[in-house]
């Protein structure tokens, strides 16, 4: 499925579950909630939030862990992923490399409490990036 053939509708699906993802959030450090919504080769959406800790660097981004449930789940083919932030942010540079992975090239759409749309790629994201393919 080409970037250009997933349609509004799955896009606003994909918002939608980011947007309920980050209500769940635990941020109580931050308080900066943030939401992924993954979409699978298959239509199957998961979701991820961002997971805080009093151990601060044990804390787990909502792309991250979005991921890993997908992967938990049996999925490994990533088609797109919407994030949710507080103010449209990007991704960290853990959660690029973590989509690299799985997906080099797939479309990032960064969504703002505001509405802000920005629209993105991982390839973008992480150019020369290092992967799979560097090992041999
Ligand atoms: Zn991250």
């Amino acid at each position: 499925m080409p970037d250009a053939l997933i349609p509004d509708t799955t896009w606003q699906r994909l918002a939608a579950e980011a947007r309920g993802a980050a209500e769940k959030a635990y941020a109580p450090y931050s308080r900066f909630q943030v939401g992924a919504a993954l979409l699978c080769a298959d239509g199957t959406v998961v979701t991820g939030c961002n997971v805080e800790n009093a151990s601060y660097g044990l804390t787990i981004c909502a792309e991250r862990n979005a991921v890993a449930a997908a992967v938990a789940q049996g999925h490994r083919d990533f088609r797109a992923i919407v994030v949710v932030s507080p103010n449209g942010v990007t991704p960290c540079g853990a959660c690029r490399q973590v989509l690299s992975e799985f997906a080099p090239a797939m479309p990032v759409r960064l969504l703002s409490k505001s509405g802000k749309v920005t629209d993105t790629s991982v390839g973008a994201l992480l150019p020369s990036s290092f992967g799979k393919q560097d090992l041999g």
